[in-house]
């Protein structure tokens, strides 16, 4: 293998990496690529660096490397599953994956919901007066937990028909899950953040983080853009509407 690869999360302190590569370029488009299993011990596999994000380089398995395949050969047998399945079981993976991320984005905005309410419950302006008597500050509070409260309920009914009908069918569940809690997560985070005021900016508080790190929520395993329209095509088909 030669190559470039970008955003390989959690190379840093793996002991193998999986590599998805075209192995049979003539074959039909879902069955050209193959997974491979590479130590990273391997001479042909070099790690140049995590890559910074949003000012963080990361380690372990919160990081994301940039990787150098240079004449990186591994036996035959490293294929998982046969040659040309590698289409087959990025797909397997990618429906549970996403329900996944989705449960820990859920969890993170359950934790930002309740520093939300610890702060505005905490916070005087003076007079008697507390943030969390601000009715502002009352509709993100009543926002965020219906809209956390709403994909949870969604991200139980997408694992119930992937485990129950399968990724195939489910994928309209999993394309919706996918950038529907990636964009509540950021919407709870924002508006925690601004109730903390300028401390919620600061690496002392955990909010920061979780805003920097997230964002990529929306981009990582599929940008929103590409969910919804693949969700949008699905739909449309029942009017007629083929893909173009
Ligand atoms: C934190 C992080 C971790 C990652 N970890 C891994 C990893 O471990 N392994 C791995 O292989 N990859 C990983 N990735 C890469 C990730 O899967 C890609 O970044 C993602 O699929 C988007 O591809 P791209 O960056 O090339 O963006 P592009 O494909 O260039 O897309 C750029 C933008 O164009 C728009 N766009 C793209 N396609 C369409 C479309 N069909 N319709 C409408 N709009 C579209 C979207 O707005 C998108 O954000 C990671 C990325 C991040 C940010």
């Amino acid at each position: 293998m030669n190559g470039k690869k970008w955003f390989t999360t959690g190379a840093d302190g793996a002991s193998f990496a999986i590599v998805m590569a075209i192995t049979d370029p003539g074959a039909g488009n879902y069955q050209k690529a193959s997974m491979i299993i590479v130590p990273t011990n391997n001479p042909g596999f070099k790690r140049v660096r995590n890559t910074p994000i949003m000012g963080e380089s990361g380690q372990g398995h919160d990081s994301h490397s940039e990787i150098n395949y240079d004449n990186c050969k591994v036996p035959v047998e490293n294929i998982i599953g046969k040659e040309g399945e590698g289409f087959y079981l990025a797909q397997q993976r990618l429906g549970p994956g996403r329900v996944h991320h989705c449960m820990r984005w859920i969890g993170t905005a359950e934790r930002a919901l309740d520093m939300m309410c610890k702060r505005a419950a905490g916070r005087s302006l003076g007079a008697d007066t507390l943030l969390a008597h601000k009715q502002t500050v009352q509709n993100w509070i009543a926002e965020s937990r219906a809209s956390i409260d709403a994909c949870r309920l969604m991200v139980l009914n997408a694992a119930h028909m992937l485990e129950t009908v399968g990724s195939k069918t489910a994928r309209n569940d999993i394309s919706a899950i996918k950038f529907y809690v990636a964009n509540m997560l950021q919407e709870v985070l924002d508006k925690a953040i601004q109730v903390h005021g300028a401390y919620g900016l600061t690496d002392d508080c955990i909010l920061s983080h979780w805003y920097r790190h997230e964002r990529a929520a929306r981009i990582y395993d599929g940008p929103d853009e590409v969910h919804k329209s693949s969700l949008a095509r699905q739909i449309l088909k029942n009017y007629g509407v083929n893909k173009k």
